[in-house]
């Protein structure tokens, strides 16, 4: 699967307070999270249109999610659900994310990751 993701840039001020990882659920303060674009596949992606989701900037959703590491001043949603199915929802958070990246997947072209190889 040929996807790029960057992070955005972060404006100033607007991350002082505390954001939630849409994936994990993990609350972070400060740059804790970021906001994760990507630019879509095929003739969407050269129209400038692009998705984004808001990650956990160590990108350490999973091992949140599993108690291995511990966010620092933030703290994680007090949740019914078990590991597992946390994990799964996890998993189908960023399936679905992926999917809205690449849209139809007969339209995915690889992206030239060293600009050897430029069309357009
Ligand atoms: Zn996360």
């Amino acid at each position: 699967m040929a996807v790029s993701l960057r992070i955005a840039e972060q404006h100033g001020r607007g991350f002082r307070h505390r954001s939630m990882c849409s994936l994990c659920l993990t609350t972070h303060p400060g740059s804790g999270v970021s906001l994760m674009t990507g630019r879509r596949a095929g003739k969407a992606g050269r129209n400038g249109d692009s998705v984004g989701v808001y990650l956990c900037s160590d990108l350490g959703c999973s091992l949140y999610v599993r108690g291995l590491r511990k966010p620092g001043a933030g703290g994680r949603l007090d949740e019914t659900l078990t590991v597992e199915q946390q994990v799964d929802r996890l998993t189908g958070k960023l399936s679905a994310f992926l999917d809205r990246l690449v849209g139809d997947p007969t339209l995915v072209v690889p992206t030239p990751q060293d600009g050897s190889h430029q069309h357009d």
